[in-house]
């Protein structure tokens, strides 16, 4: 099946992770070619609608099963201001009809160095778990969670090597620095490490620039990605993305 094609899939099963995190199992027949190991690879969600008015938003595959019969696991953040997808997960019903394009690749953390810091909000929590969990048992490294509140916080399965830490951050749609102070304040360990991190957009640029110029993490070990940003919808975000990334190109043909 093409990466653009529609699957239309219903809601199997719905449960809270944590108070703001629901847990949405889809299943259906077009699930039944869906690549093996595709946990923290991301996909289309597209809502109800005539073509034109759909609305599509991105999320992570926090889990794939194939027996007894085909299962995606996603797991939706529910922040405070609603979007569609937010407000879909919090009325969905067994039954309901979504339709889903992709995924894309897995997005993992480079664990070929010594060892790898993984940093993320809510909205990464999956895509976090999904890696801890695919990393060997001898990995070592540091793993930071920003959550809402204390009751966010919830077990994660990680190599014993992997120190996780909780951040709370009540406000997250605030301008702030708690996950970026977090990750600056850790005292890295020597050696080369592998750095993952995704979330508010701003956060993930400022952690990209500190680790690119003042830890000296190498390009090939640095993954960064702006899941979202503040004030803004999907569809506005990835517009100005598009938008920066033509600048980009423009200015480096220019100079
Ligand atoms: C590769 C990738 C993978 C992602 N995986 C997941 C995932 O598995 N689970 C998940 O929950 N999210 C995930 N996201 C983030 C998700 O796509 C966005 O949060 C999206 O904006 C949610 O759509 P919405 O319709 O609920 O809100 P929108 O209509 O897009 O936005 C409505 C308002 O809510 C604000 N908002 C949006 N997201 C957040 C947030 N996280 N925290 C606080 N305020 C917010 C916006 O700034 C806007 O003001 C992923 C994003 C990317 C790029």
């Amino acid at each position: 099946m093409s990466k653009s094609r529609m699957r239309h899939l219903t809601v199997a099963k719905k449960a809270y992770v944590t108070p703001r995190l629901i847990r949405i199992t889809l299943t259906g027949e077009d699930l039944r070619e869906f690549p093996e190991k595709s946990e923290s690879a991301n996909c289309k969600l597209v809502f109800e609608g005539a073509a034109e008015s759909q609305t599509v938003r991105t999320y992570t595959i926090r889990g794939y099963r194939c027996d007894p019969r085909p299962e995606v696991d996603i797991d939706f953040f529910i922040h405070d201001e609603p979007g569609p997808a937010s407000t879909w997960a919090k009325d969905a019903q067994t039954g309901s009809p979504i339709g889903l394009k992709g995924p894309s690749g897995p997005k993992l953390v480079n664990d070929t160095g010594d060892w790898v810091l993984l940093a993320g909000d809510m909205s990464a929590m999956p895509a976090l778990e999904a890696n801890l969990e695919r990393l060997s048992p001898e990995t070592k490294g540091i793993a930071v969670f920003e959550v809402v509140s204390p009751e966010d916080k919830h077990a994660v399965k990680a190599p014993p090597g992997i120190d996780i830490q909780w951040v709370i951050n009540p406000h997250p749609a605030m301008p702030n620095t708690v996950l970026v102070d977090a990750v600056r304040g850790l005292s890295l360990p020597g050696g080369t490490g592998g750095v993952w991190i995704a979330g508010e957009s701003h956060c993930a640029r400022e952690l990209r620039r500190y680790f690119r110029d003042e830890a000296g993490v190498p390009r090939s070990h640095l993954y960064t990605s702006g899941y979202w940003q503040m004030g803004l919808s999907e569809d506005s975000h990835q517009r100005l993305k598009r938008k920066e990334a033509a600048a980009d190109t423009i200015g480096s043909e220019q100079s």
